[in-house]
């Protein structure tokens, strides 16, 4: 999937940490969260003390990595990176724990699917600065508390509401990414184009920008895209003209949606009446898995109005069956 948010390879993971913004400065967009974190990163800096534990929830693509980085950047402090499925054992985690330089970050991606043991011992890391761990095996074994430096948790999830109560409480600060404007798209896209060299138009820069699924990620994929298709058909040039054709290539629409989010509406829409229908039976019409329809797929759909989740499953709105070319029956699709 050419515009799939998740990233692939390593090499495209290398190029994607080329083109993140250090300094809260350049990252684009997400206002709210950029204003509310410099305050809380300032006076941290002043007091000389950790950050409070932040949480960053939103679909992927959105800029948690990055803005996880960012964090630890403007603070001044290390970073160490790991995720919830990562972490199988508690002593993998206080290993983590345990090698904290005073007021480091630790970005955990995925948070979520951090198994219950795990994170049972973060709950009290997170509180005091401190972890129990055993020592020793059967009737030997005894338990000891360490003492952590104080640390500031950075957590990354694509869904709150699967955190656990307990978990969710301890953050002090949890900010919600949105998805992206097409201006802020094409500022982003606009940046990156320069860092790779790629001559690009306002009008070709926006082209690829409001076909982007309102995600960072998907504009850098596509512009690079669009760079090659311009290489070799446009003389290097990007503009308006070439991204179209590049795009219409990459069976991307004007809507930013691909054959996916096609199969996707044309079987809410065609098998299921337009719906309502639940997740497991639009999965396995469409052969892909639940939990990538709801946290890659829908998301967008939902967002743009093409789709609304209600309490007996998902339905196919009017905008949906326009998309399509499909007559709506009457008194129906939303
Ligand atoms: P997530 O962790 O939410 O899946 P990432 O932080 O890995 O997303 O971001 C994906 C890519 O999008 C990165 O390469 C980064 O360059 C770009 N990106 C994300 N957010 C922004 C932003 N606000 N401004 C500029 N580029 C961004």
């Amino acid at each position: 999937r050419v515009i799939s948010p998740v990233s692939v390879s390593p090499k495209e993971e290398a190029i994607e940490r080329a083109l993140r913004p250090k300094l809260l400065d350049e990252y684009v967009g997400q206002m709210k969260v950029r204003e509310q974190l410099e305050i809380f990163i300032g006076a941290a800096k002043k007091r000389a003390e950790a950050l409070d534990h932040v949480l960053l929830f939103g679909p992927p693509g959105l800029g948690k990595t990055t803005l996880s980085h960012i964090i630890a950047q403007e603070l001044g402090v290390n970073l160490r990176q790991t995720s919830g499925p990562v972490l199988e054992k508690p002593k993998d985690l206080a290993a983590l724990l345990t090698n904290l330089e005073p007021n480091d970050v630790l970005f955990i991606d995925e948070i979520h699917r951090l198994s219950p043991v795990v994170e049972e011992i973060l709950y009290p890391a997170l509180e005091d600065y401190q972890i129990d761990i055993m020592i020793g095996e059967g009737p030997a074994a005894r338990s000891i508390k360490l003492d952590l430096q104080p640390f500031t948790l950075v957590g990354a999830t694509t869904r709150a509401g699967m955190l656990t109560n307990p978990l969710r409480d301890r953050f002090g600060i949890v900010a919600r990414l949105e998805f992206y404007t097409a201006d802020e798209l094409a500022r982003i896209v606009r940046r990156s184009a320069g860092l790779l060299n790629a001559p690009i138009d306002t009008e070709g820069a926006f082209e690829i920008a409001r076909r982007s699924r309102g995600t960072p990620r998907i504009a850098n994929r596509l512009l690079r895209r669009v760079r090659d298709y311009a290489d070799v058909k446009g003389g290097g040039h990007i503009s308006k003209d070439i991204a179209e054709r590049a795009l219409a290539m990459l069976d991307v629409d004007p809507q930013g949606f691909d054959l996916m989010d096609r199969k996707l509406l044309e079987a809410v829409i065609h098998r299921f009446d337009g719906g309502p229908v639940g997740l497991d039976n639009i999965a396995a019409s469409i052969g892909e898995e639940r939990d990538t329809i709801e946290d890659v797929i829908e998301p967008y759909l939902i967002q743009q109005g093409y789709l609304q989740r209600t309490p007996r499953g998902r339905t196919a709105t009017l905008a949906a069956y326009r998309h399509l070319g499909v007559v709506p029956p009457q008194g129906e699709g939303g």
